[in-house]
């Protein structure tokens, strides 16, 4: 096999070859495509066509970004002050080391947010048809190889580069390689000129741009980066990563909270330092202390994490989101418009009844499976001897692009492409007509293709040696374009009773639910295949109306939408009457309610367009009337679409939602969820995913907001009593970072409140710290303050605290619980703090009557104790806590003490490190200044965990009475 050109260093000019060569040097056949084999090769050759994005940031950029941070800064200024004030103390390096940890949790949390986004970018990755091995079968774009040959339908994405050999009206918008936003008409003829411009490429198709109208095939001669757009994609920049409204608004609250804590620690280092009389420096250790306790260390990272759990819920329900803002967003939706066919129905059209000749037939037999029968007044008709049937039928099946075909497998009867069009291709094989004989026997020689704009769609074709124009579509638009009526076999002029006895059998199907579709012919021979010219001056011959059943699951839908406050609109371009019939069906609407047509749109008020709920005859144009007439409403609109022309609809609404099945890839590339079964209750599933994620976001964000809260005011408080801190910085970072941590993400992981969607949606704008959302924050952490200042005092000033008396007592049993840190440390004596020094002189001189400083080290001793009481108090406090916080108003035992089976891990963790400080001898017991402490008094923990759950349950009763709840 000879070396193919592509690929190599000097890229073939593709353009100034006719198929033929380009087919040769490919080494591909135009009719037949590569073999499998052949493409797999080619595969491992030339590598998958993809555009590697521009320039990464590296790994290490992305781990300093962790620290750009204010509150970070604070924390390293508190590191280094307390360096320098602590001489040989370790609180600075165990500040550094959680500063790092907490970097690089948020480095590989980012990673794998960015992970979870990639794999549903991969899963909306667009596929492409190909011609392999003689047949046409779908793979992902990113599989195509040079010699592959692919079909491109209107609103298509063009998956790699390649020559045109085949097309019908072909036009694509190449904005993203020349900057051009006007379609281009594309061609299959030869260009002379080598120098011609890229633009002027019209018989070549580029990667990234878009067929938005016509049909063609391409036999592709570049992929990946090869490709024009990949030339140039180093300067494409990579989309700029925004913040979503919730990061926004944390990040925005991350930096007033830091200005707060600045000023509250110049508070407290006053107090110390002017009011309790103590060195300026060991004032501002206090300080530092309390920057550590208030900032909220593990909140981003969760944050983050939690919106890449609910991307990744949110596909196992089908509903794949483009980006993280999105999630915020669908929470707060307050109106669905919704197209119809294929989402609240199940697109799959079967033909029930034709009119024709002013007869209505009957057509027996389900799904596309080509097995029925005609009948008229229950007697079954013989087609060819019907003329005004057998045309209607004909026309039908020609003027057609779909197929269907039965699965070897399971036997079932599958359409390929429009179901609206597979179904006709059915009645006319239940009639006779095998669709291959029928193609060839009357050949297509022209076509203008369906656009959703005309709702029409006509085809030339060879008929008995005539050139015939076959037109099918929304019969009021084709009436429209009649002068003759075709019955009996005669053709004569229309008239209005002929009209008005059409539009009578029409709307009498359509308030059955029926879908109606007119059909018409002409002569056409000498007539420009545009549409001016050829679709007018038409013969009527017929209707066929067809069934497409609501889907089953959208009835439970509307009624969750309706408890859930969400207005639902239907957009179709269907028929009124069909539509409204539907829409009753379905629950939508009251017979009798007021429904609209597009055309009526631009003469009604923002206020009336809110009102109405079915929009039938609707063009693309009218969706974006819709959407900004709902945007002046205040509401957040999610809006479906599928087709090319409803890109600039999904792009304004708030939420676009593209069909995966269905849906064009411009759709998708401007929506910004794809719905992967191109179902409707897939939106409310996912409205409810969006508000269960924003809600367990609120959850923890209250959870270690009150935490911060209750360490702040403890130490403030003990500064303005003069007290020494209850706890210390190294302490605080614990209970922030390793404490609460695992709790935290668990809530992010709490089943939804049940009432979920029974509440009204959340204002778009609504911040996240409410008033309620504060006066709560400040009750927990109030609480569990009074509890921890009330034990830290008790064992400050115990009454029992006689120097004598409990001098021995306490200095024996520190004796024998810091044995072990003793001879840890034995090896590393210098650079200990005094107080370590000091236990280890006690161990050396044997009699307690030798130690010199015992007044000092019962002093230290009792600070140590109380601290180590108070650190473990908080531990389990804040652990009660976050059993709390799964419900702001609920009462825990109602939504269940284990129904969060990870919460009840995360709990579990805690409270294994919580012990392994207090171990005798534990070396972490020594860095984060706890000591063992007797059985009887880890007994604090029960009045701690009764008061800290008890009085929120309080709390929550109190809301309930007060919002009725
Ligand atoms: P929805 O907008 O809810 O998806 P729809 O299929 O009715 O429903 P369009 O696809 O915009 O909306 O079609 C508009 C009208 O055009 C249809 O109601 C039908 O009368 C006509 N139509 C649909 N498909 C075809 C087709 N393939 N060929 C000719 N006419 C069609």
């Amino acid at each position: 096999m000879t070396e193919l050109n592509t690929h190599d260093n000097i890229t073939e000019k593709w353009f100034l070859l006719t198929p033929k060569e380009t087919e040769e040097k490919l080494q591909s056949s135009l009719t037949e495509g590569l073999s499998s084999s052949e493409s797999l090769t080619r595969l491992e050759k030339y590598g998958p066509n993809e555009l590697q994005a521009g320039k990464k940031t590296p790994r290490w950029l992305v781990f300093l970004q962790q620290f750009q941070d204010p509150l970070i800064y604070i924390l390293i200024v508190s590191a280094i002050i307390s360096a320098v004030a602590e001489h040989g103390g370790h609180d600075w390096i165990v500040i550094a080391v959680i500063i790092f940890l907490n970097a690089i949790i948020g480095f590989f949390q980012e990673g794998k947010a960015d992970k979870a986004i990639e794999a549903l970018k991969n899963y909306s990755a667009p596929d492409a048809q190909v011609i392999r091995d003689g047949k046409e079968i779908s793979i992902k774009a990113r599989e195509l190889v040079p010699g592959d040959i692919i079909v491109i339908h209107e609103g298509d994405m063009i998956p790699a580069d390649g020559r045109i050999f085949e097309e019908k009206n072909l036009k694509a918008e190449e904005a993203a390689l020349t900057g051009e936003s006007v379609p281009v008409n594309k061609n299959i003829n030869i260009i002379e000129d080598p120098e011609c411009p890229l633009a002027e490429h019209k018989n070549m198709l580029f990667s990234s741009t878009l067929a938005t109208y016509g049909r063609g095939k391409v036999i592709i001669t570049e992929t990946g980066m090869q490709t024009e757009v990949g030339k140039i994609a180093t300067m494409i920049s990579q989309a700029e990563v925004k913040l979503t409204p919730l990061q926004k608004n944390l990040e925005d609250f991350g930096k007033w909270l830091g200005l707060v804590i600045l000023f509250i620690c110049a508070v407290v280092f006053l107090l110390y330092w002017l009011l309790g009389g103590e060195p300026w420096l060991k004032a501002l250790l206090s300080g530092v202390a309390l920057a550590v306790a208030a900032i909220p260390e593990g909140l981003p990272a969760v944050v983050t994490v939690c919106l890449a759990i609910g991307v990744t819920r949110m596909s196992n329900r089908n509903a794949i989101v483009k980006k993280l803002h999105s999630v915020e967003t669908l929470g707060c939706t307050t109106v669905i418009c919704s197209d119809k066919t294929g989402t609240l129905t199940k697109n799959e059209m079967t033909v029930r009844a034709i009119w024709t000749g002013g007869k209505m037939y009957e057509v027996s037999g389900s799904g596309y499976e080509p097995e029925g029968k005609i009948t008229l007044a229950d007697q079954e008709v013989s087609v060819a001897n019907i003329p005004d049937l057998e045309m209607t039928l004909r026309i039908g099946i020609l003027c057609n692009d779909a197929r269907i075909n039965q699965d070897e497998k399971t036997g079932k009867w599958n359409t390929f492409g429009d179901p609206t069009e597979g179904c006709l291709v059915t009645s006319a094989w239940k009639a006779g007509m095998e669709p291959k004989s029928t193609n060839d026997k009357f050949p297509r020689i022209d076509e203008i293709p369906f656009d959703s704009t005309r709702k029409r769609m006509s085809s030339v074709n060879e008929i008995n040696g005539k050139k015939m124009a076959l037109i099918k579509g929304a019969t009021e638009i084709i009436l429209d374009f009649c002068k003759n009526i075709q019955s009996d076999g005669i053709i004569r002029p229309i008239t209005n009773e002929d009209k008005n006895q059409i539009i009578k059998a029409y709307e009498q199907k359509a308030s059955e639910a029926l879908r109606g579709l007119g059909f018409a012919f002409r002569e056409a021979e000498g007539i420009p295949v545009e549409i001016e010219e050829l679709e007018k001056d038409l013969t009527f011959v017929g209707m066929q109306f067809m069934i497409d059943p609501p889907r089953d699951e959208v009835k439970v839908a509307m009624q969750e939408c309706k408890d859930a406050g969400i207005g639902v609109k239907m957009i179709t371009g269907d028929n009124l009457i069909t539509a409204t019939a539907i829409a009753v069906e379905l629950g939508m609407i009251e017979k009798g309610e007021i429904t609209h047509e597009g055309k009526d749109i631009p003469n009604m008020t923002d206020e009336d367009i809110e009102k109405c709920k079915v929009y039938a005859r609707v063009s693309p144009e009218h969706k974006q009337n819709i959407v900004k007439a709902l945007q002046n409403r205040q509401q957040i609109v999610a809006m479906t679409g599928d087709g090319v022309n409803d890109a600039p609809a999904l792009k304004n609404a708030n939420v676009g939602v593209a069909m995966g099945i269905t849906g064009t890839d411009v759709s998708k590339e401007a929506a910004v969820m794809v719905l992967a079964d191109d179902n409707f209750a897939t939106i409310v599933h996912a409205v409810e995913e969006g508000r269960g994620i924003y809600d367990n976001i609120k959850k923890f964000i209250q959870y270690l907001l009150s935490s911060n809260i209750m360490e702040v005011l403890v130490l403030l408080i003990a500064a303005i009593l003069t007290l020494p801190p209850p706890l210390v910085a190294t302490q605080l970072l614990w209970i922030n970072l390793v404490t609460d941590g695992a709790p935290a993400l668990a809530l992010g992981y709490d089943p939804y409140d049940p009432t979920l969607m029974k509440q009204q949606p959340r204002p778009y704008n609504e911040p996240i710290l409410t008033k309620n959302f504060v006066i709560q924050m400040f009750f927990r952490g109030g609480v569990k303050t009074i509890v921890i200042l009330g034990i830290f005092l008790l064992y400050i000033y115990p009454t029992a605290l006689q120097p004598t008396e409990m001098h021995y007592e306490d200095l024996v049993y520190l004796y024998e619980n810091v044995d072990g840190i003793a001879e840890t440390l034995g090896a590393t004596v210098e650079g200990l703090s005094d107080l370590e020094l000091l236990v280890i002189k006690y161990e050396d001189h044997s009699t307690l009557s030798l130690l010199s400083s015992q007044e000092l080290l019962l002093d230290r001793y009792v600070m140590w104790h109380a601290r180590s009481v108070c650190f473990l108090a908080m531990m389990f406090g804040e652990m009660a806590n976050a059993f709390n916080c799964r419900s702001e108003y609920s009462s825990l035992f109602k939504i269940g003490l284990f129904t969060n089976k990870i919460m009840l891990y995360a709990v579990g963790i805690s409270t294994i490190l919580t012990i392994a400080l207090y171990i005798p001898g534990s070396p972490l017991g020594l860095i984060f200044k706890v000591i063992p402490m007797p059985f009887l008094e880890w007994l604090w923990l029960i009045p701690m965990i009764i008061i800290v759950i008890g009085s929120v349950e309080l709390m929550k009763l109190f809301y309930r009475k007060k919002l009725n709840l």
